[in-house]
């Protein structure tokens, strides 16, 4: 078993928490699903509403076109089936931003069926199963809090398109989840699908909890909604864990219930008792025909799709002999990659690697600043990597130098040349230095071979006498010899 598959302790004994989560993902498309109004995020209260959205009377809606591709696209993303034939289907229930009074929504045949997705953990991976993923339009928001007498609608987002991704109860742990929801915010921004921006509430889950004693079937779960950031979903599943497992070793029982997440406190709250679909009376849209699609076009859209983060992932790996770890970090992000790659040809993989994940992603953190705001370009951090490696500069002060380039955005050979950083490897001027230390240390020679500490300390000062830039082997093998120590 895994970290990360650890079980939780409770009072009576081990359980295991089971997790699956349904994701919606707006689509980055201009307009919304079944109208031509704009789904841009930002406007003014009901700005963007044409009348299919506020559902007057007679309003028909009209399939978009891009938004379908979308789904192909994202489906192909999840190494999925795609369905040639889904049709939509109206949810009914009744809230005052929800104008027509259903959602259209696709229920029995969704657009894309099972797939799977690979999620990386503490430096191993898992597989989690997608259930289906179906396209389905988003409601309007209530704002009750801006007088205590009215609640007010804004129905801009009422109609925007949206996707939901089911995935399979197949996570085991809080981090197994936020991985599982990191990942699939990677492969919707690779595909250009969704924007992934959170704040802006485009990518939300709902939260499905259960535990269960190992071994034994799935126990009851709940569903916490409507949850925006990962760190959230990660609070949510702790909570909810913790809380089925003291309910039920108190003797009582978990209520198949929706609940809701407070960002103040992390914790989750009874919101009302899970509807059945039933409860929806679904019924196929009399509005809109089946949607059938040409394998042509699909098979035009997989041929289109970029090379998706998992693919980066096994390739950095066995072209460049990354860990999966550093292979998952650097295919997280398409432009981290690509600076990766740029940074990697003709070099060694693994010291690029190491260069860009500890001291240029730490110094860009310590900032505040993302890869695209890089001081330094790939191309100069490449220069930086030659001049260690043709040994014109030491490592030590190749630290130094990534500093000064990253403060000025300087080349590394002009910050090298012009503060005269050159590694000595002239074994004359270092001799010099050495002679100078071992004339005025007369006690430190005479203490040099009993005491191995002294050694290092001669080698301190001759790397202060000439400013840290002598080859540190040369210094080494030079005070030997003229220490006469082995
Ligand atoms: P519904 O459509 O009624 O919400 P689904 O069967 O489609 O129910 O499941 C919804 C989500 O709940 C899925 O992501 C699924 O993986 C998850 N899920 C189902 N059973 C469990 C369980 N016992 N524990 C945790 N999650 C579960
Ligand atoms: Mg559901």
């Amino acid at each position: 078993m895994t970290e990360s598959r650890k079980l939780l302790k409770g009072e009576t004994g081990d359980w295991e928490v089971v997790i699956g989560l349904e994701v919606h993902a707006q689509v980055s498309s201009k307009s919304k699903l079944f109208s031509g109004a704009s789904a841009q995020y930002g406007a003014g209260p009901n700005e963007n509403v044409s009348l299919v959205d506020a559902a007057m009377p007679g309003m028909l809606p009209v399939i978009n076109r891009y938004c379908v591709e979308q789904a192909v696209k994202t489906g192909l993303g999840l190494n999925a089936k795609i369905n040639q034939w889904s049709r939509f289907d109206r949810k009914n229930y009744f809230y005052p931003d929800l104008p027509q009074g259903y959602q259209i929504s696709q229920y029995k045949d969704p657009i894309v069926g099972e797939g799977e997705v690979e999620v990386e953990v503490d430096g191993q991976e898992i597989t989690v199963g997608i259930e289906r993923l179906h396209l389905e339009q988003d409601a309007g928001k209530s704002i009750h809090d801006l007088s205590p007498k009215e609640s007010y609608v804004d129905l801009n987002r009422s109609g925007v398109a949206l996707m939901e991704i089911v995935s399979r109860p197949d996570m085991r742990s809080a981090d197994e989840a936020a991985a599982y929801f990191t990942k699939l915010r990677t492969i919707l921004r690779y595909l250009g699908t969704c924007d992934g921006n959170m704040e802006e509430g485009s990518m939300r889950a709902d939260v499905n909890v259960s535990v269960r004693r190992p071994g034994e079937p799935y126990g009851t779960r709940t569903e916490t909604k409507n949850i925006n950031s990962i760190r959230y979903v990660k609070q949510a599943v702790e909570y909810e864990a913790r809380r089925q497992i003291e309910v039920i070793e108190r003797g009582g029982k978990i209520d198949q219930e929706t609940r809701l997440f407070n960002v103040a406190t992390g914790e989750t709250r009874t919101m009302r008792s899970k509807e059945d679909a039933h409860d929806y009376r679904y019924f196929p849209d009399p509005d809109l025909l089946p949607l059938e699609l040409d394998p042509a076009w699909v098979e035009e859209i997989r041929k289109g799709l970029p090379e998706l983060p998992d693919a980066k992932k096994h390739r950095f790996m066995s072209d460049y002999g990354l860990s999966l770890y550093d292979a998952a970090v650097l295919s997280q992000e398409r432009a981290k990659a690509d600076y990766f790659e740029t940074l990697a040809e003709g070099r060694d993989g693994k010291l690029a690697s190491n260069w860009l994940t500890t001291e240029l992603f730490g110094a860009l953190n310590k900032a505040g600043k993302e890869i695209e705001q890089s001081p330094i370009s790939a191309v100069q951090l490449g220069k930086l990597i030659d001049l260690i490696a043709d040994k014109t500069i030491s490592g030590r002060i190749a630290k130094d130098v990534f500093a000064i380039m990253f403060e000025t955005g300087a080349d590394p050979d002009k910050i090298v040349e012009e503060r005269g950083l050159k590694q000595v490897t002239d074994t004359g001027a270092i001799e010099a230095a050495i002679d100078a230390i071992i004339a005025a240390n007369p006690e430190q020679v005479a203490q040099v071979k009993e005491k191995p500490k002294t050694f290092g300390w001669f080698v301190g000062q001759v790397m202060k006498s000439t400013g840290g830039k002598a080859n540190p082997q040369a210094v080494n093998e030079l005070l030997k010899k003229k220490l006469g120590v082995e």
